[in-house]
């Protein structure tokens, strides 16, 4: 069962009665269908995953997308199974941990309202608005480094720049300088595939 089924059957939404019958165009399922327009607007560009291309959608894809919350808030789902909104607070203490669990799913809307970005969970990563990230005790250390340096005064405008922006290191006292540089340096990997950074500088 993937992330958003296991979060469907936690959340037991009343689903409108509907009178069509038939495979659910996203994930396939027999079941009675609501009518995809009445679902996602025109300007939907997620089909590239679903199984078919029109028609209805099962009462767990009707959910998925019609729920304000799940574009605007964090969410963590468990294989326990365990589904609940989450702070952005939460969601710090939840990386800065360690490797996220391949038991857990988490989705991180990034922009909020934007994008359909729960139906796209996968066990093992976080979902953002454009990717699904594996989640490795490195990348906490890193989180770690982020979180460091933002309690340091340094923006989210500073921390993607190669090196410490002097305007906002010189507020520091120099013996400070070297371990900043450290840290700094210590974020190089994800300098270059930004999707890991922008969820840092997310939940710090
Ligand atoms: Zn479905």
């Amino acid at each position: 069962m993937d992330p958003a089924k296991v979060a469907f059957r936690i959340a037991e939404p009343q689903s409108p009665p509907t009178e069509i019958t038939g495979c659910c165009a996203r994930c396939s399922t027999s079941a009675r269908l609501t009518p995809t327009r009445e679902v996602v607007s025109r300007s939907f560009t997620g089909w590239d995953r679903w199984t078919g291309p029109a028609g209805g959608l099962c009462p767990a894809c009707t959910w998925l997308y019609r729920t304000t919350e799940l574009r605007t808030l964090p969410h963590l789902v468990t294989a326990t199974p365990t589904f609940a909104a989450q702070t952005l607070t939460e969601v710090l203490t939840l990386l800065l941990t360690g490797a996220l669990k391949q038991s857990a799913a988490l989705s991180l809307p990034l922009r909020p309202g934007r994008r359909h970005l729960f139906a796209d969970l996968t066990w093992g990563t976080i979902r953002t608005d454009h990717a699904n990230l594996s989640w490795t005790a490195s990348d906490a250390a890193r989180l770690g480094a982020v979180h460091h340096l933002r309690q340091a005064g340094f923006t989210a405008t500073d921390i993607p720049s190669p090196a410490p922006p002097f305007t906002s290191l010189r507020r520091l006292p120099s013996e400070q300088w070297a371990a900043i540089q450290h840290l700094w340096d210590s974020l190089a990997p994800w300098r270059t595939n930004p999707h890991w950074l922008a969820v840092a500088l997310k939940v710090t």
